[in-house]
């Protein structure tokens, strides 16, 4: 590992914008493309959002996002809550699946995250909470 960053916030809406703009900075000095900056805040952004929209649905709580460049400039975020979780986690990922269709979600914010990064990892477990890897 190159460079590591740590960042922990409550689940408000603001920090949505906030976190996606800390991962924009912290990749910053790899000189990144237009694109591959905006590929990656679209996906933390995405990712933040299901944890204060889905994971602290019901009570709110801290958002724990983890950075790391490693030596072959390879950009890796997690992005973990400690809230509902998700039963099952590959019905969650499919295209067009939501929880909460009243709210006009789309179900779409893992196939962005998939689409925009290299790869996606999800973990998950009722009642104990999320962590979404992102690469790029
Ligand atoms: P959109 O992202 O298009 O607004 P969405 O959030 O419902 O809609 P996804 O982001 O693809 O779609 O997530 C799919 C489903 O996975 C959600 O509806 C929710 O049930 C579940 N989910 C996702 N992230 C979490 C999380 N951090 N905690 C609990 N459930 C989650
Ligand atoms: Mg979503």
């Amino acid at each position: 590992t190159v460079n590591e960053m740590k960042l922990c916030v409550p689940s408000k809406g603001c920090n949505e914008a906030f976190a996606r703009s800390v991962v924009s900075a912290f990749i910053m000095n790899l000189d990144p493309t237009v694109n591959e900056l905006s590929d990656l805040k679209t996906a933390v952004s995405e990712a933040v959002t299901n944890c204060i929209v889905h994971g602290y649905r019901r009570q709110s709580g801290m958002i724990y996002i983890n950075g790391k460049i490693t030596a072959e400039n390879k950009v890796i975020i997690t992005i973990r809550d400690k809230g509902c979780g998700i039963p099952n986690v590959k019905k969650a990922m499919e295209p067009l699946f939501t929880t909460a269709p009243e709210e006009e979600r789309a179900g779409l914010g893992f196939a962005v995250m998939q689409s925009f990064c290299d790869k996606v990892r999800v973990r998950s477990k009722p009642d104990s909470g999320t962590t979404v890897t992102l690469e790029k």
